[in-house]
């Protein structure tokens, strides 16, 4: 049996191709381009990083892009300030506040100010609310991302037996959501659950969402089984440094039908999701429509 390895990085660059196509309509039928606004609260080096990528993309993929960035020892007030006007703006779409904020900052109460609308990265209470009653809302990027990898190898994933491991705000939750929303049988696993590898067997879509180096060994992968790795870990092997997600890739490989590499798997998808949110977002608003 052959395994597909799921490429995320060309998945990703054709769904930043649809959405610049998507971003090229709007502006060419109805005169709109969409902008995404990036709130950066300090210093944090890897932060600055993700901050000054989402905004190159986002400008490769034609939208405006907006950096708002202020001091490590702004208050909260300052950043709640903030969002609040960006929620006024009429010519922003997206509000994206770049995770982890200083300590003194209650990062649920800043998200929680923005606009529902324009919550691009689908973190807010209304949007969570929205994926659990099944509503049109914004969906957090990783787990839409994972989502759509799974169905570039099998697009109808209706009845497989999905299990998710790790059931986190930010992925493993709204996964399991979206999978459900899949018509998948739905397992969600976390650190109490008993006897992890046997419920992993029973996964037709093995997702991990843990933040544990190879947690998942390839005798829990079931045979013809699609795996999904979100896990990003950093290692330290034979004197270099590495990234490896939460799946033993080598061992569950010979088992899968399909697996996601890491890096070069979901971690690209996460901002192709983040562009996409963006044009959706601003088509809704702006009353032209949904974007495919
Ligand atoms: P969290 O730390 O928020 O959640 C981890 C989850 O894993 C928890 O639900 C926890 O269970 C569960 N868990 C911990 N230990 C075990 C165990 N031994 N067995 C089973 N479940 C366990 O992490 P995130 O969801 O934010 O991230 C998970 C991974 O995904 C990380 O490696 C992160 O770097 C990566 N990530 C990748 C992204 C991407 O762009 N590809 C984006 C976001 C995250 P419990 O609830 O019981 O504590």
């Amino acid at each position: 049996m052959m395994t597909t390895i799921i490429d995320g990085k060309a998945i990703a660059a054709d769904l930043r191709e649809k959405v610049a196509q998507a971003v090229s309509a709007l502006k060419s039928t109805h005169d709109i381009q969409p902008a995404l606004a990036v709130v950066l609260v300090g210093e944090d080096p890897a932060s600055q990083v993700y901050v000054r990528n989402k905004g190159i993309a986002t400008e490769k993929a034609g939208m405006k892009s907006i950096e708002h960035r202020l001091a490590a020892d702004a208050s909260e007030d300052d950043v709640v300030n903030l969002v609040r006007k960006l929620n006024a703006e009429e010519g922003v779409d997206g509000i994206l506040v770049q995770l982890p904020l200083p300590s003194h900052i209650s990062s649920s109460r800043v998200i929680n100010e923005i606009d529902p609308d324009k919550d691009v990265d689908g973190l807010t209470e209304v949007n969570a609310g929205r994926l659990i009653l099944g509503k049109d809302g914004l969906v957090p990027c990783t787990p839409q991302g994972s989502v759509i990898m799974a169905k570039t190898v099998r697009p109808d994933l209706t009845s497989l037996n999905a299990v998710v491991v790790g059931r986190s705000i930010l992925v493993g939750k709204p996964l399991s959501m979206l999978l459900l929303a899949e018509n998948c049988t739905v397992t969600m696993a976390h650190s109490r659950t008993a006897d992890l590898a046997a419920v992993c067997r029973e996964a037709d879509i093995l997702c991990a969402a843990v933040g544990i180096p190879r947690l998942i060994k390839g005798d829990w992968v079931k045979k013809g089984a699609i795996v999904i790795d979100v896990g990003i870990n950093r290692v330290e092997e034979g004197g270099k440094s590495r990234l490896v997600g939460d799946v033993d890739f080598d061992s569950a490989k010979e088992n899968a039908s399909a697996i996601t590499p890491v890096p070069g798997g979901v971690g690209p998808m996460t901002i192709a999701c983040l562009l996409r949110n963006t044009v959706v977002a601003a088509a809704r608003r702006r009353g032209v429509g949904e974007i495919d």
